[in-house]
């Protein structure tokens, strides 16, 4: 099935209702907005676009994201979704990878990315835009659960970015989920897009069209405390997705506003780590109002799940361990343990974690030597460790792969190692995360200097702004004569990041 049927049933017995909100503008009711993607998937169509074709989305967040993203399935086409922080030649490496035709953007990422690319690029909320949504709608094209609807991308540890795909039989699982294990939605509700619709809230648009909620784009197309405090107490009740470093924002301007959340009704959070003073405070403040995911690309947002209940009550004997937890398994996967060769293990002892059910990729994009190390044996192996306890809830003990995560967003250092490397004064680096209490994580080099050149962490940012995002860049840099090395010459980066809490053991 075409997860675009869900607009198009929706458009029919709620066409009234109002549908994208820009604030506290309505943009478009239901039929508006199905009318608009109709429309859009009758221009693409009629440009020669067909089913399985990808189209790239490099914007930031707003009500027109949702209207390129269900014409794009309406066409039967792929979306592509670019985190709009990304370096414009980050983009166009993903353009160039996943064979996207064109891309939708924002007016002003359009200038910077049509320096790295020559494909037809079409800002949103702009008169092209609107002249394309304008066009004699198409039908809903016919697709099959199977079928891919969105390309997401995630850097892996080699550094190259890789496409997982996401079928329309998992976006409807993902989904199908959402009721099921994190919240009941009405249509009474609005799904606030506080986090890129690129990454997980977009991944909550369909659950949210299907069920004929509002959809509630803050002006700001990012996410800013404030806006979203004032948007929620205006427009309430208001759903929203947040990394665990934005419910730390939001707590603070909550408390500096004196106010409580008033409008909101759940926070899902996750992405991250949580710290548990972090999410005590919030749930002291706002109340239950908060449900945790742990998920990955390969997997959307549904491995394991934490109610509200679980987070918030205290009575419970188990409720601390529960709180340090991710949860139980979300309904329509299984969670094991696995040991080094994929064998389950027993409750309590460490493992990978592995998943499988209908929310999990069917593999990577074009890349089958990444595929068949992630998928085994009917499993996916997610690269996190961690334990499950005899009722079936998940601790995460560590993250096999390096990955840091600052603020929600993951950062592989490989890529920020590479790019480092090229720069003259560089012999070697290793990048680790260093716990911070407000990003989660933040970024530090070890360099050992090549001979003659003494650490200029100024030069070597700027050399790193040439290629990467700036939420890769280190915030700080350590000169050392040598790396520490195990017997096998394989980097330890376990030694650097010892080297980090005796220097700092208050971790931040
Ligand atoms: P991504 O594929 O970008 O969504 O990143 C997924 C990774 O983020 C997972 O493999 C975990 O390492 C981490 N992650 C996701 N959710 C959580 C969570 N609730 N708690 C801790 N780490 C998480």
């Amino acid at each position: 099935m075409n997860i675009a049927h869900w607009l198009d049933r929706t458009a029919r017995v709620a066409g009234d209702s109002p549908a994208l909100l820009s604030g506290a503008e309505v943009d478009a009711d239901y039929t508006r907005f199905h009318a608009r993607a109709a429309g859009l998937a009758g221009a693409l169509v009629a440009q020669g676009v067909a089913p399985g074709d990808r189209i790239a989305v490099f914007a930031r967040n707003c009500t027109d994201y949702l209207v390129a993203l269900f014409g794009i399935w309406t066409a039967g086409a792929v979306a592509v979704p670019i985190n709009a922080k990304l370096h414009p030649r980050e983009a166009a490496f993903i353009l160039n990878d996943s064979g996207a035709t064109r891309a939708f953007t924002s007016a002003e990422l359009t200038g910077p990315l049509s320096a790295e690319t020559a494909l037809p690029l079409t800002p949103l909320h702009s008169e092209a835009f609107a002249a394309l949504t304008a066009v004699s709608p198409a039908p809903v094209a016919d697709r099959r659960a199977g079928d891919l609807a969105w390309l997401f991308y995630t850097s892996g540890t080699t550094g190259k970015p890789k496409g997982v795909q996401i079928t329309h039989g998992m976006l409807a699982a993902t989904s199908a989920c959402y009721p099921l294990d994190v919240d009941p939605v009405t249509s009474h509700d609005a799904a606030l897009y506080a986090a890129p619709m690129s990454h997980g809230a977009g991944l909550y648009a369909p659950i949210h069209v299907r069920m004929g909620a509002r959809h509630l784009v803050p002006p700001s197309g990012g996410f800013d405390a404030a806006e979203v405090l004032a948007l929620s107490q205006a427009h309430g009740p208001t759903s929203m997705f947040m990394a665990p470093t934005m419910v730390r924002r939001l707590t603070d301007a909550a408390k500096a506003r004196g106010c409580s959340g008033e409008g909101i009704r759940t926070i899902v959070y996750g992405g991250g780590p949580m710290y548990r003073a972090d999410i005590e405070e919030a749930v002291a403040l706002f109340g239950p109002k908060f449900v945790q995911i742990y998920g990955q690309g390969e997997c959307p947002m549904a491995i394991t799940a934490l109610g509200r209940a679980d987070v918030a009550d205290r009575s419970h004997p188990d409720w601390r361990a529960r709180l340090a937890s991710v949860g139980r398994a979300q309904s329509l996967v299984e969670v094991a343990i696995g040991d080094h060769g994929g064998q389950p293990l027993p409750p309590g002892e460490i493992g990978e974690i592995m998943v499988r059910g209908a929310p999990v990729m069917p593999g990577y994009w074009q890349n089958p030597d990444a595929t068949a190390k992630t998928l085994k044996d009917g499993w996916l192996m997610t690269g996190d460790m961690g334990h499950l306890d005899a009722d079936g809830y998940l601790t995460l003990a560590d993250r096999s792969k390096d990955v840091i995560i600052s603020g929600g967003t993951n950062i592989y250092p490989r890529e920020v190692e590479e790019v480092l490397l090229t720069h003259p004064s560089v012999h070697e680096v290793s990048v680790v995360g260093r716990p911070s209490a407000e990003w989660g994580e933040d970024i530090v080099a070890f360099v050992v200097m090549a001979p003659g050149h003494t650490l200029d962490p100024a030069a070597l940012e700027a050399h790193l702004l040439t290629e990467l995002a700036r939420f890769k860049r280190p915030k700080a840099y350590v000169a050392l004569p040598e790396l520490p090395r195990n017997n096998y010459g394989k980097i330890l980066k376990t030694d650097l990041r010892k080297m980090l809490h005796m220097a700092d053991p208050s971790g931040g």
